[in-house]
């Protein structure tokens, strides 16, 4: 679903990803992880062009993604993607926050497009506060409100970017247990986290990341017990 080959990527003078290959399938799990700054996000944010890249290929469901604006709308309508600070609509209530897009993006009408919004409100457990401003909400509360946003325009992927890290510890896990359920359906993820119970329970791949480049990816059970390089051991043993 998400092929990468040899891409790179320049901040101005400094190049943030080096020669990246990963290609990820229909149905897999991918925890994404490395140091502050080894360049997590920005490989993600690549995938759905919210960052250019300079060399190299991605290709999101077999389109090339370039600079042509029809390849990028098609590719974001099958990307969702999930924040560290949430980014909903301050706004618009969490209700509005899930319809806006399948209306303005996919032009469906209103009162489908709220039939789905509380489905998946519903899915992920927080319906009742439909009608809610998101400062209203906690910042679990409003993480689940934005992946039940992202489901909205029903992706085929979802990308993560570390959904819980800016949560306080107890709201933590109800939403891993949103992820872990989505993974549980078959979604094809992309998470960037350092949760490592979530990536020993969800990931099929482990891809660990430093200085902007992919050095290690295994099996969790192989990632976390047999780790090969250096640099990989040098990090387990800083978080876990
Ligand atoms: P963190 O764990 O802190 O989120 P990360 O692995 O997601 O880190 P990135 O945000 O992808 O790292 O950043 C990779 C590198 O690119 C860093 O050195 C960062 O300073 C640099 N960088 C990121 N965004 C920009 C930008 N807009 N302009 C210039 N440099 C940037
Ligand atoms: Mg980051």
């Amino acid at each position: 679903m998400i092929t990468m080959s040899h891409v790179e990527k320049w901040y101005g003078a400094f190049q943030a990803l080096h020669d990246i290959n990963l290609s990820v399938r229909k149905g897999e799990r991918i925890v994404l992880c490395g140091p502050s700054g080894s360049g997590k996000s920005t490989l993600i944010r690549c995938v759905n062009h919210l960052e250019t890249y300079q060399k190299g290929e991605i290709r999101v469901g077999g389109i090339l993604l370039g600079n042509q604006a029809k390849a990028i709308d098609a590719i974001r309508r099958e990307v969702g993607m999930v924040f560290q600070q949430f980014n909903l609509f301050p706004h618009l209530t969490v209700l509005q926050n899930c319809m806006l897009a399948p209306m303005r993006a996919l032009g469906i009408g209103k009162a489908e497009a709220e039939d789905r919004a509380r489905s998946l409100l519903a899915r992920v457990k927080i319906l009742e506060q439909a009608s809610k401003y998101p400062v209203q909400l906690s910042g679990g509360q409003q993480q689940r409100v934005a992946i039940a946003r992202a489901l909205c325009m029903r992706p085929k992927i979802m990308l993560f970017d570390e959904p819980t890290s800016a949560l306080d510890p107890e709201m933590v896990k109800e939403v891993l247990d949103t992820m872990i359920s989505l993974a549980d359906e078959g979604m094809t993820m992309v998470c960037v986290t350092h949760e490592m119970g979530f990536a020993r329970q969800v990931a099929n791949r482990v891809i660990f990341m430093a200085s902007g480049a992919i050095v290690e990816e295994a099996p969790p059970g192989e990632f976390f017990t047999n780790p090969r390089h250096e640099r990989t051991r040098k990090f387990l043993g800083e978080i876990l």
